[in-house]
């Protein structure tokens, strides 16, 4: 295949080459015939080949145009591989596989990770599950509890559409070239349909940004202009508490006090502008 072609940083490819890492990712995913599977960045195949030795079909997102051909010649003898060439972070998954059930894989590339995960978690409705090589740093954020240093905007929105789950971690020396971090695979299986809503979502990740947009201040201060100040005794939080102290349940509360805040009949007063 394309033997002339270099890892280039700006794509964030490292790519895998570990037998042992690849059949444990493998055997993690569990691909059975006909799985609606799509990979985001397949590069030169490492996982593409057996997901398709299991599954028959599987539809992918590559952004470097110089991987394809030599993707398509590995992928060809092994099943049906339908590639689209372009950005993931602005690629509707919706397109693939009638856009339903969906399993997201892939190896991701670090530099796009998270915006790409935030962008994953709107489109949860749409998806089974995902696994995910990611940096293990970025893991741990998922599935901080509150309290944790490293308890942030993506570990509640994260938390919010998906049950999450640390499977293990990988070396750096099974990458080729090698990273500076290790990574770890996750599984993102989200939630029923019924126990999140579309709206809701926007709210929620409205209350998290302002909160965590300014970690060290109090939620009185960060969240004035969007919640009133009743919200706080009616949800039981300490309006002096930091955003890191509060559960998924506490944002929940304080984003359907935005949500009855945004409604007409609360714009008579002028708490959300001064503060009361
Ligand atoms: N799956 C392969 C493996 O495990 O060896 C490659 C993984 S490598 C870490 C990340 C892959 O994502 C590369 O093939 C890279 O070209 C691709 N990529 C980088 N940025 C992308 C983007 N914005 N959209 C889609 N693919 C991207």
């Amino acid at each position: 295949m394309t033997s002339t072609h270099r890892p280039r940083k700006r794509f964030g490819q490292n790519f895998l080459h570990d037998r042992g890492t690849i059949g444990r990712v493998i055997g993690a995913i569990a691909p059975m015939p006909d799985d609606p599977l799509v990979e985001i960045g397949p590069g030169r195949g490492a996982l593409t080949v057996p997901l398709l030795q299991a599954c028959g079909r599987v539809e992918a997102i590559e952004m470097d145009r110089d991987l394809l051909d030599g993707l398509r010649e590995v992928c060809a003898p092994h099943g049906d591989i339908v590639l689209h060439q372009g950005d993931a972070l602005t690629f509707d998954v919706a397109q693939c596989h009638q856009g339903a059930g969906l399993r997201l894989v892939g190896n991701l590339p670090y530099n796009i990770s998270t915006p790409l995960i935030f962008r994953l978690l709107e489109q949860a409705e749409l998806i089974r599950d995902m696994h995910f090589m990611l940096q293990r740093e970025v893991v741990d954020r998922m599935i901080a509890p509150p309290g944790s240093r490293t308890y942030g905007r993506l570990s509640v929105m994260t938390q919010y559409h998906c049950q999450v789950k640390r499977l293990f971690t990988v070396a750096p020396g099974a990458f080729h070239p090698v990273p500076a971090v290790e990574s770890a695979i996750v599984r993102l299986t989200p939630h029923a349909p019924g126990l999140t809503s579309p709206e809701e979502a926007v709210q929620l990740a409205r209350v998290v940004t302002e909160a965590f947009g300014q970690r060290r201040k109090t939620l009185r201060k960060t969240l004035r202009e969007l919640v009133p100040p009743s919200a706080f005794p009616a949800c039981g939080i300490d309006p002096g508490a930091r955003p890191e102290q509060l559960s998924l349940a506490a944002f929940r509360c304080l984003a359907a006090a935005l949500r009855d805040a945004d409604s007409p009949e609360h714009y008579t007063g002028a708490w959300n502008r001064d503060g009361r």
